[in-house]
């Protein structure tokens, strides 16, 4: 099973769900469609909206995050796992870059996961190292360090999915190598293999993905989907990384 997941940040008004009717309808006629999942994850003013829409359809709604306590709590502005489900999100992303700017931990990171995994959500847990990290050839440590300090033995492996996605790709037009990539995805894998002690789960690719770049990154079979942002605002460019995927 592949993943195409859409993070659509900080985009969308109720109106914005054309863009989704139209990726539904390429892909409940796709001759592909059950070689893969779609996830979008809109902002949260969109969840509910959006969930009723496709419910029972092909493309499922997650948040782009979620709060660090289980159900209600006094903290202005923050919404919880609880909540999120509640309005019909199926996923919600951890550990985002731009969430980990703002200050999330791996304590927060920690405990976002499990608060959202028991409120039955599935997690996509965002790793990524920065551009001086990468230069300084910091890599592999600081994924794994980022991997063992949030996700633990005692988790749902079957409810985590893991995106990598090297900050300096995000929305920079730039991806990794083939070769490089390759390794990083073994790597990852190799860690989560640890941390579970059996099958690593799913870990996806996120940066930069296009609908041109898609053809180089569908040749490196370890990785089991990705995670798309800006692409994911257009239902052509989402459903042409689709199809050129299957090409
Ligand atoms: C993201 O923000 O998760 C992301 C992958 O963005 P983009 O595809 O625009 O690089």
């Amino acid at each position: 099973m592949q993943y195409f997941i859409g993070n659509w940040k900080m985009f969308g008004v109720p109106r914005s769900i054309n863009i989704l009717n139209k990726i539904n309808s390429f892909s409940s006629r796709d001759k592909n469609r059950n070689k893969y999942r779609i996830i979008i994850t809109p902002p949260y003013t969109l969840i509910e909206s959006f969930a009723n829409r496709f419910k029972d359809k092909k493309i499922m709604i997650g948040s782009q995050n979620c709060y660090q306590k289980n159900q209600f709590s006094s903290d202005t502005s923050a919404i919880s796992p609880y909540m999120i489900k509640s309005v019909g999100a199926k996923y919600t992303l951890v550990g985002h870059s731009d969430n980990r700017a703002e200050g999330d931990t791996n304590t927060m990171l920690k405990d976002k996961v499990s608060f959202a995994l028991k409120n039955n959500l599935k997690v996509v847990f965002c790793i990524g190292e920065n551009k001086s990290q990468k230069r300084n050839n910091k890599t592999f440590k600081v994924l794994k360090k980022q991997l063992t300090k949030v996700l633990k033995k005692k988790f749902d492996k079957k409810s985590i999915i893991v995106a990598y996605e090297p900050i300096w790709s995000i929305g920079t037009g730039k991806i990794p190598n083939q070769q490089d990539l390759l390794k990083t995805i073994i790597h990852i894998k190799k860690v989560l293999k640890t941390i579970f002690r059996s099958k690593s789960p799913a870990v996806l690719y996120g940066g930069s993905v296009d609908e041109d770049n898609i053809d180089m990154l569908r040749k490196i079979r370890e990785i089991d989907g990705f995670l798309i942002g800006g692409a994911s605002k257009s239902s052509k460019k989402f459903i042409d990384i689709i199809r050129n995927y299957y090409r």
